[in-house]
């Protein structure tokens, strides 16, 4: 190893950790308001950001910023991995003691940064930030996102902290830990609370996205959803035993029912109704719980594979020792 990249780190005490995907009009404003915060810390830090396929000059922009300020480090991703996997990829290239994950687009305060690091002084190994209000968020997202958080808490073992996103601060002990977890579908919240350590949360109000538009959207935050359930829980899979179960005890007792109505008044034809509703309900059951075990097997098909998480078309300003 060079003497230079062993001073490099032994000295970066902090990483910052920021996945961008079409951040363009956000890139220049996002290192003003970051790098004099990171200064007052009077800690050595690097700025990892990892370009996620993005299609508009987000590249260019930020290598820019890197001539300016060497901290900047970029890892250019060759296609959109989509965040979970461009935040593992920055968690992978990360060097510093405290490594920091946050949105470029300001709506995570890099204020908030100076309170996380006195909570990790104090002893904590994640310092996670809670959203005390989401503003600029429509009814309908908070409603949606209160059902996740309580439906996930409650069918899985890990105790997802509510109103959290990935801004958190993770000990080196952590980000050690998470590197190893080999998962290609990852749920970076599930994973943040199953790690355990000791964490605590600080509050603040998120604020609307500086510019652009977000990412996601309903369709996208189902099946996000639908990860972080079905990768953390087997509840769906076990729950049609006993749905299944359920159903022969009471066709038991219509079968009861049929048979001792046609003893006592003979042979009775019509029962359209009672068969169509029977055999469409059951087929209905039938088709989901196949779906659901069909979700947890595409994801087995997926993990089979072992493909690489994500591929590095280029790294700026790290020494290029992970292309996985
Ligand atoms: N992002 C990414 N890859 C994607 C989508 C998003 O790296 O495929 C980044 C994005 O640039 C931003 C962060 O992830 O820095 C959060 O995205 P967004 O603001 O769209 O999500 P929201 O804040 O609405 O949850
Ligand atoms: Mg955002």
């Amino acid at each position: 190893m060079l003497e230079q990249e062993k001073i490099h780190q032994v000295e970066c005490q902090i990483s910052i950790v920021v996945p961008m995907y079409n951040e363009s009009p956000n890139v220049a404003v996002f290192f003003q308001r970051l790098v004099p915060i990171l200064e007052s810390t009077g800690l050595s830090y690097e700025i990892i950001c990892v370009n996620d396929g993005s299609d508009d000059d987000t590249l260019v922009r930020l290598q820019k910023e890197r001539q300016n300020n060497h901290a900047i480090a970029i890892i250019d991703l060759s296609r959109n991995f989509g965040k979970e996997l461009a935040l593992t990829a920055g968690l992978n290239f990360s060097r510093g003691n405290a490594v920091i994950p946050i949105d470029s687009d300001l709506q995570d305060p890099p204020e908030l940064i100076i309170s996380m690091i006195a909570k990790w002084r104090e002893g904590y190994d994640v310092v996670y930030a809670v959203r005390s209000s989401r503003s600029g968020e429509s009814f309908m997202k908070r409603l949606t996102a209160k059902m996740f958080y309580n439906t996930i808490n409650y069918i899985t073992d890990i105790d997802i902290p509510r109103d959290t996103g990935d801004f958190r601060l993770l000990d080196r002990r952590v980000v050690d830990v998470l590197n190893k977890i080999p998962e290609n579908t990852r749920f970076m919240k599930g994973l943040f609370a199953w790690v355990g350590f000791k964490q605590t949360g600080i509050f603040f109000d998120r604020d609307p996205r500086f510019s652009g538009e977000t990412k996601w959207n309903y369709w996208k935050l189902w099946n996000f959803a639908i990860d972080g359930i079905t990768l953390f829980s087997a509840t769906p899979l076990k729950v049609w035993t006993y749905a299944g179960f359920s159903i022969a005890l009471l066709s038991l007792l219509f079968a009861v029912f049929v048979i001792i109505k046609t003893l006592v008044k003979g042979i009775d034809v019509p029962g359209y109704a009672s068969i169509m509703v029977t055999v469409l309900f059951i087929g209905g059951i039938q088709l989901l719980s196949v779906g659901i075990m069909g979700e947890y097997i595409g994801r087995i098909y997926t993990e089979a594979k072992r493909r690489p998480l994500y591929i590095v078309n280029k790294v700026y300003g790290i020494k290029d020792d992970s292309t996985t």
